[in-house]
């Protein structure tokens, strides 16, 4: 069996080496659909237990990463095994390394202002030849909203990742996942506070 399941939540067994590789290959694929990455957190699995929308973005979330070492320790106590836990902050920092190799372009949404700011301003240095094609705030109306879902579209980022908290990252992802443009997509909850220091 290639998955884990952790409360019925098929986790896939993989590393976070092979995590980066399926992503890079959804990059150079010419893929029409969004790609979305789910950090399974214990959160987002115990909110599935109840939330029937949550367990459907979570069914067809192209990934669902082992997002904990709690995760990884159920799985072993079930004989489920997964190799290793792939955090979203931990897988973050894999693809922009990844991404200033390979010249990957990324879109940040998420976090307060000053934040947003200061993570464009530390990943412009550190990882100076990936592209960031655009990073906006998450604390946005609706009008707002509207202008930020153009401003993703037209610049078609292969990441766009979502730092809204979870779950409502995944909800806003899935909600816009048909119009944004984007190759994957990822909610991260605070790895932009983090990448900021
Ligand atoms: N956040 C945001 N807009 C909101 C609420 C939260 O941009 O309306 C950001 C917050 O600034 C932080 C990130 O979402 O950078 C994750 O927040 P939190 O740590 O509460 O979420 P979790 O780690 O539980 O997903």
């Amino acid at each position: 069996k290639h998955t884990a399941d952790i409360m019925g939540i098929p986790f896939p067994k993989i590393t976070m080496d092979q995590s980066v590789q399926i992503l890079s290959e959804v990059v150079e694929k010419a893929n029409k659909e969004l790609f979305h990455v789910v950090t399974g957190n214990p959160e987002i699995v115990m909110s599935c237990q109840h939330d029937k929308q949550l367990r459907s973005i979570v069914d067809e979330a192209g990934l669902v990463t082992a997002d904990g070492i709690g995760i990884v320790m159920v799985s072993r106590l079930r004989g489920g095994d997964l190799p290793e836990r792939v955090t979203g902050c931990d897988l973050l920092y894999k693809l922009l390394e990844t991404g200033n190799r390979k010249r990957w372009s990324f879109y940040f949404l998420g976090a307060d202002e000053l934040t947003s700011q200061r993570c464009a301003e530390v990943i412009r240095s550190d990882y100076p030849n990936l592209t960031i094609a655009g990073r906006h705030n998450g604390y946005f109306n609706e009008a707002e909203e509207g202008r930020i879902i153009e401003e993703i579209r037209s610049a078609a980022p292969d990441f766009l990742i979502v730092a809204l908290g979870a779950p409502y990252a995944e909800r806003w992802i899935y909600k816009h996942k048909d119009i944004l443009n984007a190759k994957i997509a990822m909610g991260v909850g605070g790895s932009l506070d983090i990448i900021a220091g």
